[in-house]
């Protein structure tokens, strides 16, 4: 029996270490971490905020370089236009990122949520600072709460609760950047709420929904609501490297003040040698002494934790592997003349067996589909066209023939401009060179982002008619360039 199957029980999984027996939220108050990888989290937090609140102003071509505008229908990435008819591109693109999601899942764990996702990054990096600069560490932040109503606790609250409110309400304005864009967010700032109501509206709700997700609802969302927590069950394995405790050095824990060479472990070896001794002679039985692992339960890795869970108990969902307790410990480590790392990224055969591996069967497998999701969003974009033609005969139509000898047969186009340019294409017929096309109306101009429709007649001379049913190619053209490639069916008299 091994250290770890002594001490876990596994009970803690029955519960989450925010809710009491009665079903009422305990209240987190993380101790302020502080050491080299919070330092590190804090300079790449740094990089990534900065890149979320300047994205949307990025332009390429003058097109966004990201906007999703979901009731517009209307998405750009990396400055190339998509629309509702490139959605095959969104659910291949959307598959891949599943995949390429569950495979870093499989190899490390919840490194995202701990150093990338934006939930961890506002909340740890931002609005947790905000609370300790105006409230003070942890055991500050209790008992200015336990305090009465005093004008310097209302002075606390208010500064608290006005930055975060400052800070949610420039997330959402970012956010809906996103969305619609900074220019009509610029506007909505700038107009009446009742000249842009809707927009006035969206802003005061993702404010709110700001708001009570990092004032309140807070390490909820990742230990309970979040759906990418809740899959690390089924994606993690023994060979995951995440936080870990190193149970095998640290048990049995115990505060009792020791030497630290333990490894060549000498009491362990009287032990041993005073065991033999009694059991030889018959002599007995002097108390045993207790042989302590590296923990000193200073239980510190737990003060620090902002999901309230102690990572001795073992691997838990509630973990958002924010190193708080790695710093955490390191310091004790240090301070008792130990080796870091009691608490490191590891796996747990990393930390039994001293064996890693990052390729295991399964990491190969999803490594093999997503190269070919890869693939095929590569072929799937080098193939994607800026104008998209629908041209179908007209339905209930026959053809009829002409007077000079042609074939004529009806069709409905719809042409979907995707870019930004003005197109005024030619159509061509690369199989058909003697083929005509009359439109009903004017030719067609495509305005940018629209979808231009109407009708045209295609003539063919009757000699090239050889079947009932033959199909056609069609060409749009813009001076050389070749802007989409199309077929349909032509109609004839039986031969
Ligand atoms: S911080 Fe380290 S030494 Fe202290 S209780 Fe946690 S694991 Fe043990
Ligand atoms: S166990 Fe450690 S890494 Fe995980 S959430 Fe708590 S402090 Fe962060």
């Amino acid at each position: 029996m091994n250290a770890n199957e002594i001490n876990d029980t596994e009970e803690y999984r029955n519960s989450i270490k925010t809710v009491d027996s009665d079903g009422k939220r305990i209240w987190i108050y993380p101790k302020k971490p502080k050491g080299s990888w919070t330092n590190a989290r804090t300079y790449v937090s740094w990089v990534l905020l900065a890149v979320l609140f300047a994205l949307p102003f990025v332009k390429i071509n003058g097109n966004p370089l990201i906007r999703l505008d979901i009731l517009g229908r209307d998405f750009y990435l990396f400055g190339m236009h998509f629309t509702p008819q490139d959605f095959h591109l969104f659910v291949v693109a959307m598959l891949t990122l599943v995949v390429f999601i569950a495979l870093f899942t499989v190899v490390f764990g919840r490194l995202f949520c701990g150093w990338v996702c934006p939930q961890t990054i506002f909340m740890e990096m931002v609005f947790r600072k905000i609370e300790y600069w105006v409230e003070g560490d942890s055991s500050a932040q209790k008992r200015l709460n336990k305090a009465p109503w005093t004008p310097e606790k209302i002075r606390k609250k208010v500064i608290k609760q006005t930055l975060f409110i400052l800070v949610a309400v420039l997330i959402a304005h970012t956010f809906l950047s996103y969305l619609i864009g900074p220019e009509r967010v610029f506007n909505i700032i700038t107009s009446s709420p009742s000249e842009n109501f809707g927009g006035f509206l969206a802003m005061i709700g993702f404010t709110g929904a700001f708001y009570f997700v990092f004032a309140s609802l807070r390490e909820q969302v990742c230990t309970t609501i979040c759906p990418y927590g809740r899959l690390q069950g089924v994606l993690t394995d023994n060979d995951t490297i995440q936080v870990a405790y190193d149970f095998v050095r640290g048990e049995p824990r115990g505060k009792k003040k020791r030497k630290p060479a333990r490894k060549a472990n000498p009491i362990a070896s009287m032990q041993a040698a005073v065991a033999d001794t009694d059991s030889a002679t018959g002599v007995s039985e002097a108390p045993p002494l207790k042989v302590l692992g590296d923990c000193i339960d200073c239980t510190l890795c737990v003060q620090v934790c902002p999901t309230g869970i102690d990572i001795r108990d073992g691997v838990q969902l509630e973990c958002v592997n924010c190193t708080a307790c790695m710093d955490a410990c390191d310091e004790v480590m240090v301070k008792i003349d130990r080796p870091k790392g009691l608490i490191r990224y590891d796996s747990h055969n990393g930390v039994v067996n001293q064996t890693r591996n990052i390729f295991t069967p399964r990491a190969i497998a999803y490594s093999i589909a997503l190269g070919v999701l890869i693939i095929v969003n590569i072929i799937l974009f080098a193939g994607r066209t800026n104008v998209e033609a629908i041209i179908l005969r007209t339905p209930g139509k026959l053809y009829y023939e002409t007077e000079q000898g042609e074939i004529s047969n009806l069709y409905n186009y719809q042409l979907f401009n995707k870019t930004t340019e003005l197109y005024v294409p030619e159509f061509r017929f690369p199989d058909h060179p003697d083929a005509k096309i009359q439109f009903i109306g004017d030719a067609p101009e495509l305005t940018p982002d629209m979808m231009s429709e109407g009708a045209f007649f295609i003539l063919l001379p009757e000699d090239q008619v050889q079947e009932r049913k033959q199909s056609i190619k069609i060409e749009l053209w813009e001076g050389d360039k070749l802007l989409e490639s199309t077929e349909t069916n032509f109609l004839g008299p039986i031969k």
